[in-house]
């Protein structure tokens, strides 16, 4: 039998996101509200995708990493989920830099990417409307998803990640 592929994700964005808790969100698909925000750790999950069976390694960074640090995860995954928080306009401004960094040390390769603004249920107080994230990854020539890793509304994180999954393999 084939061996089945095996995709190395990062995931990144400024501290408080919810990046860990989209990752355990997809792991596990339950919500768990506290992590050691200063945490990093990798996890090995398999999924179904277009009924191929890919096993995937993530990288749930900490998001206070300094630029050595950033440039060894990038250089190690190979493809990446960028996060902002709606809530955040910080964290959306943090998106374009972290897209600049990802294709200097992936040069001359481009860049499997998606990006997630997390915490859609936090609706009445967002700082970022949805067509800002929508124009910005058209920019970046990725996908996008607004999500929440508490509510999950119609499964987005788990699509987010199998569309990354995808965009990895097609390069
Ligand atoms: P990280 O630093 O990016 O890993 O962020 P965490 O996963 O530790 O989440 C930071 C904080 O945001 C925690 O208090 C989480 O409970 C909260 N959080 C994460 N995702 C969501 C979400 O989708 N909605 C809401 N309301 N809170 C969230
Ligand atoms: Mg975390």
């Amino acid at each position: 039998m084939a061996k089945s592929p095996e995709v190395k994700l990062a995931v990144f964005g400024r501290a408080g996101v919810g990046k860990s808790a989209l990752v355990v969100r997809f792991l596990t698909r339950r919500f768990i509200w506290e992590y050691d925000p200063t945490l990093e750790s990798t996890y090995r999950h398999q999924a179904n995708i277009d009924d191929e069976v890919v096993t995937m390694e993530i990288l749930d960074t900490a998001g206070q990493e300094d630029i050595q640090q950033k440039e060894g995860h990038m250089r190690w995954g190979d493809g990446f989920v960028i996060v902002y928080d709606i809530t955040d306009r910080g964290s959306f401004e943090e998106v374009a830099p972290l897209r600049s960094l990802l294709e200097e040390v992936k040069k001359p390769k481009n860049v499997p990417l998606v990006l997630v603004g997390n915490k859609s249920d936090l609706d009445h107080i967002r700082q970022v409307g949805t067509e800002e994230g929508e124009r910005l990854a058209a920019e970046m020539a990725c996908a996008f998803y607004e999500c929440s890793a508490c509510a999950n509304e119609g499964g987005a994180v788990a699509e987010a990640f199998h569309e990354l999954c995808r965009e990895v393999r097609r390069r």
